[in-house]
């Protein structure tokens, strides 16, 4: 298939654009670089099935392909509140292109969305059929918001206008190539202990996430993509639940590194658990992570050793 990912130079997105052309699909990969990098995709670029095209997803844009994975989004709290109204214009006005495209083209089309869209939750764990708790003036509102918006045009293409859609909810997902000054809580603590720096744990540091490494994410991507039984939105997530003073406890002892832990002001609608039921991906992708936290933090510690 020749098969368009947007976003597909960011950490995702060059995992993602790696796996389909190691499948033997064409790949796509349409990016403005802004918080990707060619250095994710430039191994790549040799490949005669791999193309770049350096584009915004909120400008329209023609290819003719099979599929399309739609991950253009900045992710990190830092990077999507710097201009959150670029932000929410990506995600709807990108969302809307690629169901566009998907329309014409008879294609089906995914869109990579969150567990932001439960915000601050009430249900724990969280299931798909949670409508969520989400503030919509918040900082966080752009990117929340615009991740839930874009779920609803991917259903109102596909009820008015029979698009063949796939929705995944990600969990928080980590990994080599993520950057350095990400922002985003793994990176930031295995960098400040590999640079012998303080780790900045936010509030008092008993807030839960559940941290899924790339590679288990990505195989639910293609799982979710390829069948014909759901078309979401389902979780994909890790649902190993850590208390960000634990992750930073466990960075620590597999870096062996001497930094202190200090607190910082908890950022504003700063959600204090979430943690994915993953029944219907087990049930209808028959998916579920195969890599525990340790083991993807200490091959994340190893990427991160030869970058900095
Ligand atoms: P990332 O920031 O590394 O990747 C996002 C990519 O989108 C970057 O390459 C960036 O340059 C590109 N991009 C941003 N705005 C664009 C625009 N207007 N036009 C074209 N390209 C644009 O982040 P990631 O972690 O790889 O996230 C990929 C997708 O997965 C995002 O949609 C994100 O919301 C979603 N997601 C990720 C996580 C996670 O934990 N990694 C969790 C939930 C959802
Ligand atoms: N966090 C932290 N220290 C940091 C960065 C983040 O304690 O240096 C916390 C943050 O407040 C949040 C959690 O880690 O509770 C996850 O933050 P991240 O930005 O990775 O993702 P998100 O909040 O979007 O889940």
């Amino acid at each position: 298939m020749r098969i368009l990912v947007t976003g597909g130079a960011g950490f995702l997105g060059s995992h993602l654009c790696e796996r389909l052309l190691n499948e033997g699909h064409e790949v796509i990969c349409l990016d403005n670089l802004f918080t990707g990098r060619k250095q994710n995709i430039v191994h790549l670029l040799e490949n005669p099935y791999f193309e770049f095209v350096r584009h915004d997803v909120i400008d329209p844009f023609k290819f003719e392909v099979d599929q399309i994975y739609n991950l253009a989004c900045p992710a990190s709290p830092p990077h999507y509140q710097y201009n959150a109204i670029k932000t929410i214009k990506t995600s709807v006005m990108g969302a809307i292109n690629c169901l566009g495209l998907a329309k014409r083209l008879g294609a089906r089309v995914f869109q990579a969305s969150t567990s932001e869209v439960y915000g601050d939750p009430i249900e724990h764990p969280q299931r798909e059929t949670y409508w969520g708790n989400v503030n919509t003036i918040g900082v966080r509102s752009c990117y929340d918001e615009g991740k839930r918006c874009a779920e609803t045009l991917f259903y109102d293409y596909h009820r008015q206008n029979g698009v063949d859609i796939r929705i995944v909810r990600i969990f928080n997902t980590y990994g080599p190539r993520m950057l350095a000054n990400d922002g985003r809580v793994v990176s930031n603590f295995i960098v400040q202990a590999l640079r012998g720096e303080d780790l900045t744990v936010f509030g008092e540091g008993l807030q839960t996430r559940s941290f899924c490494y790339y590679s288990d994410l990505i195989e639910g991507f293609v799982r979710l993509m390829n069948q014909d039984e759901v078309k979401g939105p389902i979780n994909i997530g890790n649902p190993g639940e850590f208390t960000m003073l634990e992750l930073a406890e466990q960075v620590l002892k597999l870096t062996g590194s001497k930094s202190k832990i200090i607190h910082k002001p908890l950022p504003s609608d700063d959600p204090k658990q979430r943690k994915p039921d993953i029944t219907l991906a087990k049930k209808h992708l028959n998916w579920e992570p195969t890599i525990s936290l340790s083991d993807g933090l200490q091959k994340t510690i190893e990427y991160f050793k030869g970058q900095i």
